[in-house]
C-alpha cells in the first residue's frame, strides 16, 4: 500500500467505515464497499480527498438506497444519425452554451446536445444569479482564478449578448465579535486573491448604504464588483448567439455513450442516433461523471448538494440595493453560506441552503428548508417577513470531493475535454471557462487539421423588444410595427403577446410554458401564472401548430390540459 493510500485507509478507519476499501486507479483513488447511509457515503468521499490524488471515485454502495434517477428523453428514431461535427458539446447549461458560442468564433461545425427540452433547465436556471466577486473561493483554486476572470468578462458579455447585468455590489456584514478581528484578514485575503475593489465600512456606513440591514451588524466590507444577472437569460443568450453564428443546438438529445476507435471518441451515441465528433466537451453538470465513464475516463465522482432559494415579492425589492450576507465564524461549510440578493427583475432572493442529496435531479423543496432560510437570512433585511415570499425553488450543485472545478483535456482520451464539477461560482466563471475550453478544443482539432477564424462571427445577439423596459414612446413605436406588443398577457410582469411569440420563434425556440418563462418572464410575477397561463398555452399552441393539450410545462407528461370539455369527445374533468 502506498503512503497516500494508507492515509486514506486511516481516515476511513477513523470514521468507522470498515467496509470501505480504497484502491488506486491511474492517478485517482477509488472507494468501494458498502455503507449504511448517504451521509457515510459523503463522509468517505471527503476522507479520501486532499490526499494527493487527482480525483476521488466514490463507488461505495449505500445499503437499501436506490441509485440516482436520471431523466432521459424518449428514443426518437435516428433523426441525427450520421450528423458530423467538429466539436460536440454535451450539456446545455451556462457552461456548454458559453463554450458553444466561443467555438463559433472559429470556422467549425459545432453542436450542443441537451437532454432536456430547453437549455438552462438544470442548475443554470436554479441559482442565485450572482456574479461573485471571488472573495469566497480558496486561494490557489481553479474556482478563484475563473471567478476573478469571469467576473471581469461579464461586462463585455452583457453588452454583446444583450442580457442585463447589474453591478449592485455586496455588503459582507460582520457581527459584533468579528469586526475588529476579521477586517485586516479579509482585506489581506482579498488583495492576495485579486478581488477587485474592497471598501471597508463602519457600522454607520453600512447603515447609510443599506438602511434596512440587520442591527446585528458592526460594520463590514463593500465589494463593488459583485453583480447580478438572470442566469437562465444568460444561458439562453449564449445559446442563441451560438446558433446565430452557425452552431446547432439539439434539444431532447441525450448522450448515451461513445463510439471509440483506438482510444479516441469518433461519435456520440444518442437517443436520436450516432453523431460523429472530432472533439467532445463534457459539460453535463450533475451527470458529468457518467459521461466521463462512457469514455473510460471516470476519475472523479459528482455528488449533488441541493440549495433551496426563496423569491421575495418585487414590492420589497427597493428595500435593499446590494447583496447582503453575514458570515458565521467557525461554521465548516463547503458553500458560501448564502444571504439575500437582488435580482435584475427587482425581486430579492433568499438563500440558498446546502444539503447533500443522493438524487441528483431532486429539486424538491421542504417546509424545513424554508424555516431554515427564514431563521438564517430573513433578519438580514429588517423589512422582510415570511409572507413576502412569493415562491421558492431548488437547484443541485455538481460537486466533486476535491471541491474544485475540473477544466482540462482528458489525460487518457485525446479528443475529450472536461468542464465539470462546476458548482458555485460556476455562473460567475462561465465566460472565462468557455474561453479556455474553446481554446482547448481548437488545440485538439489543430493536431489533425487547420482551424481558421470564422469570418462572419458576430458577437452581438439580435434582440427583440422587452416592453416593460421601454419608455412610453418606444412602446408606441414597437406596437405600431407589431400590434401584438400592445396585447398584455402577463399582467404582473407586463409581458405582451408579441414577446411570447418572439420567444417561440427565437433561435433556440421556446416550446413549453417554462421555456417561454425563461425567455419572456411571462408567468414569473406575483400570481405565478395564475392568470396568464391559459393565454400563453393558447399562443404556444397556435404558433407551434399543436393542440393546447399537447403543450407541456417542460418534460413530457407535464401537459396542463387533458383534453376538451363540452365537445362530447374529450375527457370530463
Ligand atoms: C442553489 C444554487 C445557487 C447557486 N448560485 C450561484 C450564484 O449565485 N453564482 C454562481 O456563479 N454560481 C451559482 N451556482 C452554481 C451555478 O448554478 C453552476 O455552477 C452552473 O449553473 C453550472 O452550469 P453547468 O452548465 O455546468 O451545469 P448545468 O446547468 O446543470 O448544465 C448541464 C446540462 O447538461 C445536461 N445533461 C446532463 N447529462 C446529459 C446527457 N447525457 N446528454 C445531454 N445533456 C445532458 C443537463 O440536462 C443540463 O442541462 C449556484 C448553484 C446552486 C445549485
Amino acid at each position: 500500500m502506498t503512503e497516500k493510500l494508507n492515509l486514506v485507509a486511516r481516515e476511513l478507519a477513523k470514521l468507522g467505515l470498515t467496509a470501505v476499501y480504497p484502491r488506486e486507479w491511474r492517478r485517482s483513488v477509488v472507494l468501494e464497499g458498502e455503507v449504511d447511509t448517504w451521509q457515510q457515503y459523503i463522509a468517505a468521499g471527503y476522507a479520501a480527498a486532499g490526499k494527493g490524488y487527482k480525483g476521488v471515485v466514490n463507488a461505495i454502495k449505500v445499503r437499501g438506497l436506490e441509485q440516482s434517477r436520471e431523466y432521459l428523453p424518449p428514443a426518437q428514431g435516428g433523426a441525427l444519425e450520421g450528423k458530423d461535427y467538429d466539436v460536440v458539446i454535451i450539456g446545455g447549461g451556462v457552461i456548454g452554451c458559453a463554450v458553444a458560442r466561443d467555438l463559433t468564433r472559429w470556422d467549425l461545425r459545432v453542436a450542443l446536445l441537451e437532454k432536456e427540452d430547453d437549455v438552462a433547465k438544470q442548475t443554470s436556471s436554479r441559482n442565485n444569479g450572482m456574479i461573485h466577486p471571488g472573495i469566497a473561493a480558496s486561494s490557489g483554486s481553479k474556482k478563484l482564478a475563473y471567478n476573478i476572470r469571469g467576473n471581469r468578462m461579464y461586462t463585455q458579455a452583457a453588452e454583446e449578448l444583450g442580457f442585463e447585468l447589474v453591478r449592485c455590489g455586496s455588503v459582507v456584514m460582520l457581527g459584533k465579535s468579528m469586526y475588529q478581528l476579521a477586517l485586516p484578514y479579509v482585506r489581506y485575503k482579498a488583495l492576495q486573491k485579486g478581488v477587485d475593489g474592497l471598501i471597508p465600512l463602519s457600522r454607520r456606513q453600512v447603515a447609510r448604504r443599506e438602511p434596512n440591514a440587520t442591527s446585528l451588524q458592526r460594520g463590514g466590507i463593500f465589494l463593488p464588483s459583485t453583480g447580478v444577472v438572470a442566469p437562465y437569460k444568460v444561458t439562453v443568450a449564449y445559446a442563441e448567439n451560438a446558433v446565430e453564428n452557425g452552431a446547432a443546438v439539439h434539444l431532447n438529445t441525450a448522450a448515451l455513450g461513445f463510439a471509440m476507435e483506438q482510444g479516441r471518441i469518433i461519435g456520440v451515441r444518442t437517443n436520436q442516433g450516432l453523431i460523429r465528433a472530432g472533439a467532445v466537451v463534457n459539460a453535463a453538470g450533475v451527470w458529468a461523471d457518467k459521461i466521463a465513464a462512457y469514455a473510460d475516463d471516470h476519475f472523479f465522482t459528482i455528488h449533488g448538494r441541493k440549495g433551496t432559494i426563496a423569491i421575495i415579492d418585487k414590492a420589497l425589492g427597493a428595500t435593499q440595493k446590494s447583496v447582503l450576507a453575514l458570515p458565521r465564524l467557525g461554521v465548516k461549510s463547503y458553500t458560501k453560506g448564502g444571504g439575500l440578493n437582488p435580482t435584475v427583475e427587482g425581486n430579492l432572493l433568499m438563500g440558498p441552503t446546502a444539503i447533500e442529496v443522493s438524487q441528483r435531479e431532486d429539486w424538491s423543496t421542504t417546509p424545513e428548508e424554508m424555516e431554515f432560510l427564514f431563521s438564517r437570512h430573513l433578519s438580514l433585511n429588517r423589512q422582510l417577513r415570511p409572507r413576502d415570499t412569493i415562491t421558492y425553488f431548488a437547484g443541485v450543485r455538481a460537486c466533486t470531493f476535491e471541491e474544485d472545478f475540473i477544466i482540462e483535456p482528458s489525460e487518457h482520451v485525446p479528443n475529450l475535454i472536461h468542464a465539470v464539477g462546476i458548482q458555485s461560482p460556476g455562473l460567475a466563471s462561465a465566460p472565462a471557462i468557455a474561453q479556455d475550453v474553446a481554446a482547448m478544443a481548437v488545440e485538439i482539432l489543430k493536431t489533425t487539421r487547420e482551424v481558421k477564424p470564422n469570418p462572419t462571427f458576430n458577437p452581438e445577439r439580435r434582440l427583440t423588444p422587452q416592453l416593460a423596459k421601454l419608455s412610453l414612446e418606444e412602446r408606441g413605436e414597437a406596437i405600431k410595427k407589431n400590434p401584438a406588443y400592445g396585447q398584455i398577457v402577463c399582467r404582473c410582469e407586463a409581458i405582451s403577446a408579441g414577446e411570447i411569440i418572439d420567444a417561440i420563434h427565437s433561435p433556440v425556440p421556446a416550446t413549453s410554458l417554462d421555456a417561454v418563462k425563461r425567455r419572456a418572464r411571462a408567468g414569473m410575477g406575483r400570481c405565478q401564472g395564475g392568470f396568464c397561463t391559459p393565454a400563453i398555452l393558447e399562443i404556444l399552441a397556435r404558433e407551434t401548430g399543436k393542440a393546447a393539450s399537447e403543450i407541456n410545462k417542460g418534460r413530457p407528461g407535464s401537459q396542463l390540459l387533458a383534453g376538451e370539455t363540452k365537445t362530447g369527445g374529450g375527457t370530463r374533468t
